[in-house]
Parts: structure tokens; C-alpha cells; sequence
């Protein structure tokens, strides 16, 4: 089995290298990942500059480019074989909700997924990279797991608490739950006194009931959201109908 793992954090950050080592121990794993911190990034393609591959002491190739810039040049340009699955993460902090389109993990793998190579994102709930190791082998698991299903493209978005692995007994199928809009940009000076913005913190969490991403990870479990690209609001497009005719 073959595994493409990118990220949106970097690839010199530690959610990657524990990824890479745990499911170095189940496949032939290629790490093409952005040489900086992409998060936030989404679904971006750099088409105004040339991108560059090099190459870590630990094999791992980094690009100064996007989370989806690394996965589309990995499967049109560097890989000699198609992966059979293309995971992302482990990425520092949650991706549920609305933060799905924001996110650069969630990217890398809708990348490999719009390929149609099936493909998982993985998160951990909080920031810091406290129980990581547990983390990465739930990551291992899931991936393990899914085997039998690889003939056939799936997206798959993983949020694992940091909790010991011992405790991380129940992993649930959930939807995405939804945020309040975003909280203000923040609003500073330069060392000019320039007037100079930062964006602001994501909402606040507004529909986390049973069965969403937010509540599970509420309850300590580990939570996968199967997503799909088509964003066609199928009701309004009846109602569009009526409307132009
Ligand atoms: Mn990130």
C-alpha cells in the first residue's frame, strides 16, 4: 500500500512526523508537504509563482507552496505511482464545523480526493500537541480500518481529543456541526503607526448537538465526518427555478 501524507502546518511540524511514523509501519508512505505554515490556507493553488521541491534529511520533500499546491504537484509531477490513499495532518487544532472550509488539512486531502484517490484528515481537538503519540496511532487505526473501502474514492475529516489512547475507546460517524460567525478582526498599529489588522478567532461554537463532530469530541470520542465537494443547495434550486423559469 502506497500513502501520500501532506499537511497544512508544515513539514518539519511534529503532527506530520508522528503520522509518518505510524503509518511507515503499514505502507510505503511519500511526506510532500509546505515548507512553512499554511493553515488557513483552504483550497489555494500559487499560479503566480514557480513552486520548488526540496528535499529533508528525513526524506520528506517540502514545497514553498499550499497544502493543495504539494498534493496536486505529489500526483501530477513527483510520484512514479498513484497512492492508493492520500492522508492529511496530524494538524495542530480542530477542523469541524465551518472550519472545514477554511482549512488547509482538510485541502490536502479534498486534493487527493478531486483525483479520486480516497482520502483522510486528521486533526486533534486542541492546540499544543499534547497526546500526539495516541493521536497518530487512532490515525493509524482509522486508516486500518478502511482498508476494504479503497477501491472507491471517499473524504473523510478525523478530530481526535488529546487524550491518552487508552481513554480514545469510541470512534463515531458525525456530521458537521455549525460556528457563530467569526469574532472581530483585530485592529492594531504598526511600529509606524500604521493602522494594521489581524483576523480575528473563529466563533463560537452554534449547533454542536447529538451526532455532530463537536459534540463527540465534546463527549471525549473521536469523531469522522464523511464529506463531499458538491455544494449545490438542492432546495434553492427548485426555488431558483420557479423563479427565472
Ligand atoms: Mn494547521
Amino acid at each position: 500500500m502506497k500513502i501520500l501524507i501532506s499537511n497544512d502546518d508544515g513539514y518539519l511540524a511534529p503532527g506530520i512526523n508522528a503520522l509518518a511514523d505510524q503509518l511507515s509501519s503499514i505502507a510505503d508512505i511519500v511526506v510532500v508537504a509546505p515548507d512553512s505554515n499554511r493553515s488557513g490556507s483552504s483550497n489555494s493553488l500559487t499560479l503566480d509563482r514557480p513552486l520548488r521541491v526540496m528535499k529533508s534529511d528525513k526524506g520528506f520533500l517540502s514545497i514553498n507552496g499550499t497544502p493543495s499546491d504539494c498534493v496536486h504537484i505529489a500526483l501530477t509531477g513527483v510520484l512514479d505511482e498513484r497512492p492508493d490513499l492520500v492522508v492529511s495532518g496530524i494538524n495542530q487544532g480542530q477542523n469541524m464545523g465551518d472550519d472545514t472550509l477554511y482549512s488547509g488539512t482538510v485541502a490536502a486531502a479534498t486534493e487527493g480526493f478531486l483525483f479520486g484517490i480516497p482520502a483522510i484528515a486528521f486533526s486533534q481537538v486542541n492546540h499544543g500537541w499534547a497526546e500526539l503519540d495516541s493521536a497518530a496511532r487512532i490515525a493509524k487505526d482509522i486508516v486500518l480500518r478502511n482498508l476494504d473501502a479503497l477501491h472507491r474514492p471517499f473524504l473523510l475529516n478525523v478530530n481526535i481529543p488529546n487524550r491518552p489512547y487508552a481513554e480514545l475507546t469510541r470512534t463515531v460517524a458525525t456530521r458537521l456541526g455549525k460556528r457563530h460567525e467569526s469574532e472581530p478582526v483585530i485592529r492594531t498599529q504598526d511600529p509606524h503607526g500604521n493602522e494594521i489588522f489581524w483576523i480575528g478567532p473563529v466563533g463560537k461554537v452554534k449547533e454542536a448537538s447529538e451526532g455532530t463532530d463537536f459534540h463527540a469530541t465534546e463527549q471525549g470520542w473521536v469523531s469522522v465526518t464523511p464529506l463531499q465537494i458538491d455544494l449545490t443547495h438542492n432546495a434553492q434550486l427548485e426555488r431558483l427555478r420557479q423563479v427565472l423559469g
